[in-house]
């Protein structure tokens, strides 16, 4: 893991100025993904995973009508590497005789397929994208089955109904009966878009504490909120801009952390919440997992680390925004939110866009 990063204090300590959202309060971690070269045996976004060389890959069946708007995951990644390049160098090559070997090397593998006549990759089984493994050590919160302390996310990276997005599958592991490592897991051939191909990227976990969005609280409570004189106990640590919209504040600044995350509450506003029960027992599901098109909004937000302030309030070029240091997007740069029972690691997860 990198260098701490440290989220500012919130602005107000709610639960003492609305002591009905003290029992609401809800541990999580806030994962603060930062591009590096993670190994198998570090939490960490886009992989490698510790994946046993003698267990099957896992792959998506579909199906996958497809966007027209394909992206080369082997492409992606190169792109990025020559922007992350020039970014520090701006007066380098175009190309480095490194980047140039990876580049004939795509090139080969896609007329290779040309050639070949291989049916659309799409209608082929496709190898998932590693997304996030994430050891309990560093992510206590989780809560494992049996022995496993490890949990990895691998996805599709093509559109899935409903909603349009990648479909995940989950794995818990014991990481200590992992013997023989994987080295090359296969790649997709193909991705519906760049921000399905995530980044590889080293973790800095910092635990937090959210509370729900305004529109999952009760209408009393939603009242409570909305009464500006009770803000006004606050005193000048409120943003008096605020006065006519007080929950927005609530939202914006104290209710739900934004970016990727761990436990905690859920980011709502495509839709108004809604339950989502267990297909096999029922119980109301609790998220597990958020996947973040950004790790904080906008410009210098209150939720920028300490650390990332400055790189936040400077201007960026495109791709290169500190805010999307996974440059995973989803949805209309939403949330892919994964959702576990709780009464049973066994019972199959949901995920939603928000
Ligand atoms: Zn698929
Ligand atoms: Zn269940």
């Amino acid at each position: 893991m990198g260098s701490a990063r440290i989220t500012p204090p919130r602005p107000v300590d709610v639960a003492a100025l609305f002591p009905e959202l003290a029992p609401l309060a809800r541990p999580a971690i806030r994962l603060h993904p930062r591009p590096g070269s993670p190994s198998v045996s570090e939490s960490s976004v886009g992989g490698p995973l510790l994946w046993p060389a003698d267990e099957p890959w896992p792959h998506c069946d579909g199906p996958h009508p497809g966007t027209g708007v394909s992206a080369y995951p082997a492409e992606v990644r190169l792109e990025r590497r020559r922007r992350a390049r020039l970014r520090v160098d701006p007066r380098g090559p175009h190309y480095t005789p490194e980047e140039r070997a990876i580049k004939a090397r795509n090139d080969a593998a896609f007329t290779e397929r040309l050639d070949a006549g291989l049916p659309q990759p799409a209608e082929c089984p496709v190898p998932m994208l590693p997304v996030v493994q994430l050891y309990v050590r560093d992510i206590p919160l989780l809560r494992p089955p049996g022995e496993a302390d490890l949990l990895q996310v691998l996805w599709c990276p093509y559109d899935h109904a409903p909603d349009n997005k990648p479909s995940t599958a989950l794995f818990w592991r014991a990481s200590a009966s992992v013997g023989d490592v994987l080295t090359v897991p296969p790649d997709p051939y193909e991705a519906d878009y760049p921000g399905y191909v995530p980044q590889p990227c080293r973790l800095v976990p910092e635990a937090t504490i959210d509370y729900p969005h305004s529109l999952e609280l009760t209408s009393p409570m939603q009242q409570a909120l909305g009464d500006w004189s009770r803000w006004q106990a606050a005193g000048d640590a409120v943003d008096s801009s605020y006065a006519a919209y007080p929950a927005e504040f609530y939202d914006t600044e104290l209710a739900v952390a934004p970016g990727w995350k761990a436990g905690g509450w859920a980011p709502w506003g495509r839709t108004d919440p809604y339950p989502l029960n267990c297909a096999v027992c029922e119980a109301q599901m609790v998220p597990l997992l958020t996947i973040a098109s950004f790790e904080w909004d906008g410009g210098p937000g209150s939720w920028v680390p300490y650390e990332d302030q400055a790189a936040a309030a400077t201007d960026h070029l495109a791709g290169q925004n500190p805010a999307q240091p996974t440059a995973v997007e989803v949805g209309s740069t939403d949330n892919l939110q994964l959702y576990v029972c709780p009464a049973s690691a066994e019972h199959p997860h949901t995920d939603l866009i928000q």
